[in-house]
């Protein structure tokens, strides 16, 4: 059977995310607080992944900034454009190789809490290095906090 999810004229469906990180990517975008439509799903299931989410959004776009914090929760995602209810452009989200100022080191003694310009290395597709302290992280331990993303 397949599940009808509501659908939006213009703006952005992520799909193939894991469905346990679902609402923690509302969250890291601030997505409650968006002026237009967004439609919410988890725990569906999928093929290719057991159980995933999805996000619409309306009359949005990604910033690179936005992007690169997807990829920290939601490696492998599909973000699609969508054009008058059409996909116009289709894209795998994949960790970057270098992450700029968009993560936090959770090490609370790293230079890069103090200057707020963090720097993390790709290792492989679920953990990075700090560039200052050297620790290796899992990705979903850089996330930053709330609201963060508003001020870079
Ligand atoms: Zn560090």
């Amino acid at each position: 059977m397949k599940m009808i999810i509501a659908s939006v004229k213009d703006g952005i469906a992520i799909d193939h995310i894991p469905s346990d990180n679902t609402l923690q990517i509302m969250n890291l975008l601030s997505l409650e607080s968006h002026s237009e439509n967004v439609i919410v799903a988890y725990n569906l299931q999928s093929k290719r992944m057991g159980r995933k989410g999805i996000i619409k959004i309306a009359s949005k776009t990604f910033s690179q900034a936005e992007l690169d914090t997807l990829a920290l929760v939601a490696d492998g995602a599909t973000v699609n454009i969508i054009k008058n209810y059409k996909i116009v452009k289709k894209t795998t989200i994949k960790l970057p190789k270098i992450i700029h100022r968009i993560a936090i080191c959770p090490n609370n003694n790293c230079i890069s809490n103090f200057d707020a310009s963090s720097k993390f290395i790709k290792n492989d597709a679920h953990t990075m290095r700090c560039y200052y302290c050297e620790r290796m992280y899992d990705t979903h331990l850089l996330c930053m906090k709330k609201n963060h993303l508003a001020k870079i």
